[in-house]
């Protein structure tokens, strides 16, 4: 039998009565539109890390730190966590919050205080992004920093449970669209977990979403990867009408989409939602001039 003395006692994480006292000292009212809905449970903070498989080297990219909840649990299983927060006073404290309840893990900790959707430098070089986003700008800031960041291999976020069906939804799915399809040239996303109301401070009105990713490389096409989410952007635009419909205006007139779609082997009676990530950047090479 083990030495129940051996066993290590878990570090602690921040739970209700920390995180309303840190909110108090600071002033801090959580507000909607920064998405400030803070984790107040243990054993949440726990499942997330778990389900981000952090390799112990790692630098690990967290947006919106906040009160500091996942950052500590980050903390212990990364060799590095680099915070973008957009808001100065949780970027002010954060450190002190980690002084206070990881001394020893203080120095594996950089506070960036930016937008996350603006941010193209960082320190370090993250390979993991675990996140629990701000709801309502989720999708851009994944794909923005799916883009500035290559060195991002692999991640876990936690969106809104119903923004977490449509980034991983798959070509003919009711929940397929824009968020699914630029995803998918990124990356392989996978649904993780839903999380309850009641692990937050305050509770958002509905439940959460785990999405995991991996890193894919992008499909092999002659077209640049603005070419090709413009084509998915004007196929989304109208997605009751067929694709030669739809992509008209992107095409410059229904004839010279037909030609595309029909040239990158797609119905053109068909519509954007069947089609996967493969099949928009094919439609996009077929309109780039070709140099002969
Ligand atoms: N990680 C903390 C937790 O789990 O308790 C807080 C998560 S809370 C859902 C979202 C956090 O993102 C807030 O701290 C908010 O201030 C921050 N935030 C909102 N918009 C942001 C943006 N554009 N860039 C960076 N941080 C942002």
């Amino acid at each position: 039998m083990r030495d129940p003395q051996s066993v290590p006692a878990p570090e602690p994480l921040l739970g209700a009565t920390e995180i309303r006292r840190l909110a108090e000292e600071l002033g801090v009212r959580p507000t909607k539109t920064l998405g400030q809905n803070f984790v107040i449970d243990g054993n949440t903070i726990r499942r997330i890390v778990a389900a981000a498989n952090i390799d112990p080297a790692e630098t690990v990219l967290e947006v919106g730190p906040g009160l500091g909840s996942l950052t500590l649990g980050l903390l212990d299983a990364a060799a590095r966590v680099v915070a973008v927060e957009i808001d100065p006073v949780l970027a002010a404290k954060l450190p002190e919050t980690v002084a206070a309840f990881r001394p020893a893990k203080a120095g594996n900790l950089d506070v960036v205080l930016s937008d996350a959707m603006r941010v193209t430098e960082l320190p370090g070089v993250p390979t993991a992004l675990v996140a629990n986003l701000p709801y309502n700008v989720a999708v851009p800031v994944v794909l923005h920093l799916l883009e500035y960041f290559p060195s991002l291999r692999h991640g876990l976020v936690m969106v809104q449970d119903e923004v977490a069906d449509r980034m991983v939804a798959g070509p003919g799915s009711k929940t397929y669209g824009v968020p699914s399809v630029k995803g998918a040239w990124y990356a392989q996303m996978r649904k993780a977990g839903v999380i309850g109301m009641n692990v937050f401070w305050p509770a958002p009105k509905i439940s959460s979403g785990l999405v995991g990713f991996t890193r894919r490389v992008p499909p092999a096409t002659q077209a640049s990867r603005a070419e090709v989410f413009a084509v998915i952007d004007a196929a989304f635009a109208q997605r009751r009408k067929t694709l030669r419909a739809a992509l008209a205006g992107w095409a410059g007139g229904a004839a010279e989409a037909e030609r595309c779609l029909r040239e990158a082997g797609v119905d053109p009676a068909a519509r954007g939602e069947v089609l996967d990530i493969a099949a928009f950047a094919r439609i996009a090479e077929a309109k780039v001039p070709q140099i002969v």
